[in-house]
């Protein structure tokens, strides 16, 4: 077992259409490429680029990208030619094994001069095909998750690293879900007693914060289905990082966080967004200057929402509401990868559109430097630390 039979029931599970042939075809090339070696903790290497193309899978990539995935190493480490995979694979797999190999070459060392040549080889890479950028983000999300393997400096390298450069590009590009696992897992290696002290809290007030939630979604329900109104309800807790950021970076009490906890209502049109803001806004006390409207004016990385603090009327902990459509939810979780899949399935059907996106992108990305004095100053503290 290497992870292959739950990749493939994994593709299957998608019901998007995928080559499985195509795909079978790399997993057998790439596993006899990579036949003997072994990763740090002793498994087969195999079992690497399969978890990576599991992970791209799960942001709903298409075949190519799966493909790029189970090969992408096997240029660096193996007898194997990029000449053959365009021949077996195509000129789009080998692209983005190129593109990959060539991030993966690009030696990292905490040097400002060097950190700023790297992020501008990286962003010239992407703007041939973003693609690259996310099978080498799913790359490194593996091999932070399985980090105990490696000796301490290298955990802390490849943290710092990660912080600097590829959690920053996952929120460029809006992919929430590796942002946060990769900021988390990067603090538990720079930053261990913080990250348990935090994680120990959260357990803490686990059944308390179950019994929280469970309490005002009723409430949400009941008033939203008293209005008539068609929606779905999540709720969610900030991410390890995002309270270590709040509680250490800004001095905040854990009780004094109002977005520990979130509770999010997704309905089909902007327009049902604000109806919902209002009826939350009748149902419970808002907190002043506590309502944003990303709707209106989304953030660079295309994140839309109403984000909005408010008070139980009979007292309590204050919680926020994230009120989103679908489409809004899609790209919050998945960002540009959702609107990958948005362009293949437009089919053509809308012309212009990848173009203008792609233009949103490097316009973003160019923005990236300025928003980025948080994790400026988060990199400070650690490396205080560290000297
Ligand atoms: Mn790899």
């Amino acid at each position: 077992m290497n992870g292959f039979e739950e990749l493939m029931a994994a593709l299957k599970e998608s019901n998007r259409p995928y080559d499985f042939d195509m795909i079978t075809q790399a997993y057998e090339y790439a596993d006899k490429a990579h036949e003997r070696q072994m990763r740090q903790s002793g498994e087969p290497y195999i079992t690497h680029p399969i978890a990576v193309a599991r992970i791209l899978v799960e942001l709903g990539m298409d075949t190519e990208t799966i493909c790029a995935g189970l090969l992408h190493d096997v240029v660096e480490d193996t007898a194997s030619t990029l000449d053959e995979i365009k021949k077996m694979f195509g000129a789009d797999v080998a692209l983005m094994v190129d593109g990959v190999t060539k991030l993966t070459k690009l030696s990292y060392s905490s040097k400002e001069q060097r950190q700023a040549e790297n992020v501008r080889k990286m962003l010239l890479a992407m703007a041939k095909d973003v693609r690259v950028i996310i099978v080498k983000l799913a790359d490194r999300l593996h091999n932070m998750r399985t980090g105990e393997y490696w000796k301490e400096y290298k955990r802390r390298e490849k943290a710092l690293e990660t912080m600097e450069v590829y959690a920053p590009l996952a929120d460029r590009l809006g992919i929430r879900s590796i942002k946060e696992e990769l900021e988390d897992i990067s603090l538990r290696f720079l930053d261990p007693i913080a990250y348990e002290e935090i994680e120990r809290m959260l357990k803490l007030k686990k059944e308390e914060r179950e019994r929280f939630l469970d309490a005002i979604q009723e409430k949400i329900r009941e008033r939203l289905n008293k209005e008539g109104m068609k929606f779905f309800l999540q709720s969610r807790v900030k991410s390890i990082y995002g309270i270590y950021r709040k509680v250490y970076m800004q001095g905040r009490n854990f009780d004094e966080i109002y977005d520990v906890y979130a509770v999010r209502v997704i309905v089909d049109t902007s327009y049902e967004c604000y109806s919902v803001l209002g009826i939350m806004h009748d149902e419970f006390t808002p907190i002043p200057k506590r309502f944003k409207d990303y709707i209106s004016t989304p953030k660079a990385n295309m994140y839309q929402s109403l984000h909005t603090t408010v008070l139980d009327k009979e007292g309590g902990i204050p919680f926020e509401i994230q009120i989103r459509t679908w489409e809004m939810h899609y790209t919050a979780e998945y960002g540009i990868a959702a609107h990958w899949k948005y362009k293949e399935t437009s089919d053509g059907k809308k012309p212009g559109k990848s173009e203008e996106e792609k233009l949103n992108w490097l316009r973003q990305i160019l923005e990236w430097q300025r928003d980025m004095s948080d994790n400026r100053e988060f990199m400070s503290l650690l490396k205080n630390d560290l000297d």
